[in-house]
């Protein structure tokens, strides 16, 4: 198991996702540093699971990210996943949300690394996986501040591989198309809502019409790059968009 000695904190890990790349970087023997919510029983079986710390900080508050980073201790692979999305027309997109979608998908990974590059830097190893999407390269309607923060992700990945590059430190985002998690799934009523379609129709005509092989990404997926990406061979990976998206923007 290569990464065995090797810490790894996951943000938003308690679900979907990022849960999935805990898991694949557990099964290759590294600790896991677990974050995000969900009910107590559920990260309670989890944290046994993986035997995984669990640190529930709110990382839409800079103080939440510090928090996690205090708890986490110093950490060899940061894997800055934590997301959330609102769906609704610019003119109508509460403030209160594109606030909250910037500092979370955005804001939480520029503090987490920033506290995270030290210990990479003396060490000269680490890894700093961002968890982009599709929307860091195109847009949809509807999604302003998701699509605003995925580009500002994908741009910030790009500037920490530049800085890191003669570290032992490599950058790299993640651009999955549609993967079918809690957050897809519940995006499902508001866009029925905001272009008048069933449910039927948001998964076949939006989510799947513009991801060729018509089939969602399944997070372990998403589990498996996120582990090559820490291997040797992705050494020279570095500020790389690496989408995995079914051809979505290959279109
Ligand atoms: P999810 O809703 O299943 O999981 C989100 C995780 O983030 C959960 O653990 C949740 O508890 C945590 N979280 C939410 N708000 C938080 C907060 N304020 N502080 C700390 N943790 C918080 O979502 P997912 O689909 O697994 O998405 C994970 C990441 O992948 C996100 O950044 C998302 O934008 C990105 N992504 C998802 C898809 C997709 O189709 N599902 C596609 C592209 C990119």
């Amino acid at each position: 198991m290569f990464l065995n000695g090797k810490r790894a904190l996951v943000t938003g890990s308690t679900s979907g996702i990022g849960l999935a790349i805990a898991r694949a970087l557990s099964a290759e023997g590294a600790q896991v540093v677990l974050s995000g919510f969900g009910e107590q029983a559920a990260i309670r079986a989890l944290t046994e699971e993986l035997k995984a710390i669990h640190i529930p900080a709110d990382l839409s508050q800079r103080a939440g990210v510090e928090a996690l980073m205090a708890g986490a201790g110093p950490v060899d692979i940061l894997v800055n996943n934590a997301g959330i999305q609102h769906v609704s027309p610019v003119e109508d997109f509460p403030v209160e949300q594109w606030d909250k979608i910037i500092a979370l998908n955005l804001t939480a990974a520029f503090d987490a690394s920033r506290l995270a590059i030290p210990h990479m830097k003396a060490q000269k190893w680490g890894r700093i996986i961002n968890m982009a999407s599709a929307h860091s390269l195109v847009a949809s309607p509807f999604k302003s501040a998701y699509v605003s923060a995925k580009h500002g992700l994908a741009g910030f990945t790009k500037t920490l591989a530049l800085e890191l590059a003669t570290f032992g430190v490599t950058a790299n985002c993640i651009s999955p198309g549609y993967v079918w998690t809690p957050l897809v799934e519940n995006q499902i009523p508001d866009t029925m809502k905001t272009r008048g379609l069933t449910r039927e129709q948001v998964i076949n005509d939006v989510m799947l019409a513009g991801q060729p092989t018509k089939q969602f990404v399944q997070p372990s997926d998403i589990g498996e790059l996120a582990v090559f990406l820490c291997r040797d061979a992705a050494a020279q990976m570095n500020g790389s968009n690496l989408s995995i998206d079914g051809g979505w923007t290959a279109g």
